[in-house]
């Protein structure tokens, strides 16, 4: 059984040179596609590139407003601590994401905020089209 993985920018085929390969890079438009149901694997071995993805993402697809939504529903998820908006760094979108990104990542949450975003955003960047 084999699964067709897609790219998820422009739907080119995408050719795993490793099994264990986590983020594959598109040959044609070179978008980095993070391959379904490893994102735990991925926090785990490769957490600083998906950290930045992950950041990256939000910021192009949350405003301030959104970022603020993001928190709330994550604070309901988080059991120990709770993130504050106003006592995250930063006074731009790229800068919030980028410190909600960090401060998750120190508390091993990046799992949890995943989730969140999955949620908000169900065709996500962080899920493979597959057929
Ligand atoms: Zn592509």
């Amino acid at each position: 059984m084999s699964i067709q993985l897609k790219c998820q920018n422009c739907f080119a085929p995408l050719k795993l040179k490793d099994q264990r390969e986590l983020i594959v890079t598109c040959p044609y438009c070179d978008s980095e596609n993070v391959l379904p149901g490893t994102v735990k694997t991925i926090t785990r071995v490769n957490a600083q590139r998906f950290s930045s993805l992950l950041y990256r993402y939000i910021a192009e697809e949350f405003n301030m407003t959104g970022i603020q939504d993001l928190i709330m529903k994550l604070n309901g998820r988080l059991q120990h601590a709770s993130v504050d908006f106003d006592d995250l760094g930063g006074n731009d979108r790229r800068m919030k994401a980028m410190e909600l990104v960090k401060w998750c990542q120190r508390r091993d949450e990046l799992d949890t905020l995943t989730a969140v975003v999955q949620a908000e955003r169900p065709s996500s960047v962080l899920e493979l089209q597959q057929s």
